[in-house]
């Protein structure tokens, strides 16, 4: 997958996306992560890529001209190209846009900064629009770098075990069950027989009837669509008779 960044502030991008898993994924070619400059598209002598706002106001807009000439210059011809602007009154970034996303083998992101983007922008040049939640960051930068790894992650071959990702929280709309590693004791505290006994069919059904009740406690509002066999939707019955979910 070939993801393109455009904005005003490259060098935020080193570290994180170069670091660990990512760094492999461009090693082996798996990604190749291109970032852009938006001031190379400006057209004045000091590269100017913002101006005031119409109507009045505090803050800066970003200058339409310079960014629908580098979307266009970076996208090129292929229309079909997802052009994404990250931005808090986009759709919210979920695991399954996450995995929406990683079905193209071509993104384009675009990181506003300061009061957002001139809205001829979106006219022309957006497909897609995507906030990380409900929040409002300095800019796009910080949403593109974590849309870049959630997506990155789902690319075949990224992860060392293919199953990885599909056990995640939120992939099969629950959270993950609990892990433990060794010692099989610490400060009084077991690992779980069944994890233990080597016995791969009960781990199986311990983690998911794991993975429901922690989903009941932190986030009973995903098991509104998560799939359950009946005897999953008994023992949920059950837990919900024991068991309030915890209030976060
Ligand atoms: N005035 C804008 C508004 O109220 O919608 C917010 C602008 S924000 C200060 C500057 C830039 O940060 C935005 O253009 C966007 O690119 C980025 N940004 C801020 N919050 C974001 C979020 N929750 N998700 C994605 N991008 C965000």
């Amino acid at each position: 997958m070939q993801i393109d960044i455009l904005t005003l502030f490259p060098s935020m991008f080193g570290g994180p996306l170069t670091e660990s898993i990512l760094k492999r994924a461009q090693e082996k070619r798996l990604l190749s992560l291109r970032l852009h400059d938006i001031r190379n598209y400006a057209t004045d002598k000091h590269r100017t890529t913002d101006d005031t706002p119409y109507g009045g106001g505090g803050g800066m807009v970003m200058m339409p001209g310079p960014l629908i000439d580098a979307v266009e210059a970076v996208r090129g011809p292929d229309r079909a190209v997802p052009v994404i602007l990250l931005t808090p009154q986009g759709r919210v970034f979920t695991q399954r846009v996450a995995q929406g996303l990683a079905q193209h083998s071509r993104l384009v992101l675009v990181c506003g900064r300061y009061e957002g983007v001139d809205e001829r922008v979106r006219q022309t040049v957006i497909t897609d629009e995507i906030s990380i939640g409900d929040y409002v960051l300095t800019g796009g930068e910080l949403a593109a770098m974590v849309l870049v790894d959630a997506v990155a992650r789902l690319i075949p071959g990224v992860l060392g075990a293919r199953w990885a990702a599909d056990e995640d929280s939120h992939a099969m709309g629950l959270l993950e069950y609990p892990h433990y590693t060794r010692p099989p004791e610490i400060r009084g505290l077991r690992v779980p027989d069944v994890l233990l006994e080597g016995d791969h069919a009960a781990v199986e059904r311990w983690r998911r009837w794991e993975a429901i009740r922690r989903t009941w406690r932190r986030r009973p509002d995903l098991l509104l669509s998560a799939e359950l066999s009946a005897a999953e939707q008994w023992f949920l019955a059950d837990l919900a008779e024991q068991d309030a979910p915890m209030l976060l």
